[in-house]
């Protein structure tokens, strides 16, 4: 390849995600991902380079990826070829012309790549599960009885969920901290992190419509990393019997890059085996995961940073597939630019767990920082970043990553 990259970079030429960018107060435009630079879609579309695909430039020169993602996966398939061949071909007419389509990504600033229309969220680690079912009803039965037989999940609200980034203030709630007494009103006292990741989809489909486990990759674009701001002890009080929602709705943060099923393809891994059987309905397909591993570091007010989680895509217990299988069996229908979330995503060991609640067991056992601090849950000026990479012999596909900054609450 005529194009330098460190062979440490995410953004290897196996993986190609897209975004959004502007530079300076520019429009912004449709871009991907290759080493420390962006590629102009829109630059090179005007090029001609994408004529004989069928696509205009227009559909790069957009606030969104969704036009472009509508335009289905064969399209896709050829861009991607496209751009492969004219970067390893050292030859190439458009390597004199690189400086027209290139630009470093320090120069850019990344925006929501997509127009999110419907955001669902999902409870689909079994290990989170087990983890919460435990701390909060009982370890004997700490999965609720639906819990094998479908993949549960909520219908979240999509107003709120921003790019990496973007900062937000401690959110206010009404919480009951002892359960003899009233409840009181302030700043949440247990700001904690969900880390996730989430499907990008990439497909409509009619109402009453179903889409089985088989077809399901069909309808998927690709995948962001996902942090699900929550607030556990507004959680706790608001929960019943509706579910989440001011613990869940005020903030979440998403990876700027897409990073696409056929390059995340080489890193496929058998699901786990299902026991009891699932429904017919949620059966087929290849029944895998995806092998990314995932990390969590906090840096603190003092600019120490610390790895405090490690896990992996792969620990789902129900697949995306059988997500939008069961999501879409009631005739739901999907919009391309939906957004699904997996759900906190907790491997086996304790230090792989997805969420302070689970890291810090409700509390009890709080995390011991490098520069002496401990943590329950999150305090202000604190910073997370959620990374995630998949890599074998060589090859190397990551997401870059997802960061936010814990603001002060208002005064109330
Ligand atoms: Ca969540």
């Amino acid at each position: 390849m005529w194009l330098p990259i460190d062979p440490q970079s995410d953004f290897s030429i196996h993986n190609l995600p897209y975004g959004i960018f502007s530079i300076d107060s520019g429009p912004k435009r449709a871009g991907v991902a290759l080493g420390d630079q962006v590629i102009d879609l829109y630059a090179l579309a005007e090029m001609g380079t994408f004529r004989d695909l069928g696509i205009q430039p227009s559909v790069f020169q957009s606030d969104f990826l969704n036009d472009y993602i509508a335009l289905g996966k064969k399209v896709h398939a050829a861009l991607r070829q496209r751009l492969q061949v004219m970067l390893e071909d050292e030859s190439s007419p458009f390597r004199e012309l690189s400086g027209r389509f290139l630009h470093p990504q320090a120069s850019v600033q990344m925006h929501l790549p997509v127009k999110i229309g419907d955001y669902t969220d999902f409870y689909s680690s079994e290990q989170h599960a087990f983890n919460v079912g435990t701390m909060f009803r009982d370890p004997q039965n700490a999965l609720l009885p639906n819990w094998k037989h479908l993949p549960v999940g909520y219908h979240g609200r999509s107003s709120s969920i921003f790019v990496s980034g973007t900062n937000f203030k401690r959110p206010l709630g009404q919480t009951r901290p002892k359960d003899d007494e009233p409840p009181v009103f302030g700043p949440t006292r247990s700001l904690d992190f969900e880390l996730e990741v989430a499907t990008v989809i990439g497909g409509n489909t009619q109402n009453g419509q179903r889409v089985s486990v088989a077809e399901a990759e069909d309808y998927v674009f690709g995948f962001v990393l996902f942090n699900d701001w929550s607030a556990r002890d507004v959680q706790k009080w608001e929960y019943v019997p509706l579910g989440p929602f001011l613990a869940k709705n005020f903030f979440s943060a998403i990876s700027p890059w897409v990073v696409t099923t056929e390059a995340l393809a080489p890193f496929r891994v058998p699901a786990p085996e299902q026991d009891p059987a699932v429904l017919p309905y949620l059966k087929g397909g290849k029944h895998q995961n995806f092998d990314v591993a995932l990390e969590v570091e906090l840096e603190t007010t003092s600019g120490q940073k610390a790895i405090i989680s490690q896990s992996n895509f792969k620990y789902l217990y129900w697949t995306v597939a059988q997500q939008i299988a069961h999501h879409t069996i009631n005739g739901c229908n999907l919009n391309v630019g939906d957004l699904m979330a997996s759900g906190t995503i907790s491997g086996p060991e304790p230090g792989s767990y997805g969420s302070m609640l689970e890291l810090t067991w409700g509390g009890k056992n709080p995390l011991t920082l490098p520069d002496g601090s401990q943590r329950r849950f999150f305090e202000d000026g604190d910073r997370l970043t959620i990374r995630g990479f998949s890599q074998k012999e060589g090859l190397k596909v990551g997401f870059g990553s997802v960061s936010s900054t814990v603001l002060p609450a208002d005064p109330f």
